[in-house]
């Protein structure tokens, strides 16, 4: 009898051990700063939305969140880098609707969606119309005008092919039947640099962006592509007021992070997301620069069927609207 218990006691000892030490040896996630992806430059909309994210996840997931920003290509340079980061954990993505129409937009944008875990979709944001202070049109009538008139006298700023600005830009564009010169950015945070500087003249970008410049006149606006009006930007008409049937545009973020992150470090971002998103510092900053929070999609199975929703409803706009692959 006695022998059997110590023959037990030894193996419970042997197994004990191999489980501890087993466990001691797996580094808990995080084990240094997470990089942040944003795909394009900083000083623009998502950067912005990075930032303030970025700081209210820090204390859930106990480390640092670093931006990294890689413009470029619409975005797809800087996604694709996500696709192909190690999947540890360390490395995330925040990216917008872009995520999804870059995949019909590009014959091969360097990702599809299942490069990717899904973490949480974060916000929406209208677009705004504006242009530079000086541009000859004070209202929309007027910039439809002028536009029908001038087209070949005006430049588009946008992102990138696949950018939420070109998207919103080229709707604009195709809805008063006309053609724009259209000067790609690596990110809107530059183009916004160069409206001011009155080198371009007409961007269609996230209130992220444009609500600063446009409560300090140093903008001109002229709608909001939201449904409803900005509670924020109270003045600005929505497209639809102002004749354009239809025209709605939201511009929602997610996070993911690289296909075959292990499951542990996918729970941390994700409970980091919410966590974030519920930070008191972070609502006020988002909400006062007109985006809306979405608390009850910052999960992996509302980001995934959003998406999955998302590529072939844009993949069969483009196809209607002749839009080739480039
Ligand atoms: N607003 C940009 C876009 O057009 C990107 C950015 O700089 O955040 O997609």
């Amino acid at each position: 009898m006695k022998k059997t218990t110590l023959k037990f006691t030894a193996t419970a000892l042997i197994l004990g051990t191999s489980l501890f030490g087993g466990i001691a040896g797996a580094a808990e996630f995080p084990e240094r700063p997470v990089s942040m992806v944003v795909p394009f430059s900083a000083g623009g909309p998502t950067d912005t939305v990075a930032r303030s994210l970025a700081e209210a996840m820090r204390s859930s997931l106990g480390e640092t969140v670093l931006v990294e920003n890689k413009g470029g290509a619409g975005g797809t340079i800087g996604v694709s880098h996500v696709a192909r980061a190690k999947p540890d954990g360390h490395t995330i993505l925040l990216m917008h609707i872009g995520f999804s129409t870059a995949q019909s937009l590009y014959k091969d944008p360097g990702y599809t969606s299942d490069s990717f875990e899904p973490i949480g979709l974060v916000l929406d944001v209208p677009m705004t119309i504006i242009a530079r202070s000086d541009f000859p049109a004070d209202n929309i009538e007027e910039l439809v005008a002028y536009l029908k008139a001038n087209p070949d006298k005006v430049s588009l700023a946008n992102a990138g092919i696949g950018a939420a600005s070109h998207l919103c830009g080229t709707m604009f564009a195709n809805a008063i039947g006309v053609e724009l010169l259209t000067i790609p950015y690596k990110g809107t945070g530059p183009a916004m640099n160069d409206l001011l500087g009155k080198q371009v003249d007409v961007m269609c970008d996230q209130t992220t962006n444009t609500s600063q410049h446009i409560k300090a006149g140093t903008v001109k606006a002229y709608a909001v592509t939201s449904k409803e009006r900005v509670p924020t930007l109270p003045d600005l008409p929505t497209m639809q007021e102002s004749g354009f049937d239809g025209f709605e545009v939201g511009i929602w973020h997610g996070m993911w992070a690289p296909k075959g992150t292990p499951q542990p470090a996918l729970d941390k971002l994700q409970k980091a997301l919410q966590d974030g998103l519920a930070d008191k510092a972070f609502q006020e900053r988002m909400l006062g620069l007109g985006a809306n929070l979405l608390p009850a999609r910052a999960n992996p199975k509302a980001l995934a069927d959003h998406v999955n929703q998302q590529v072939p409803q844009w993949a069969e706009l483009f196809k209607k609207a002749g839009i080739e692959p480039q």
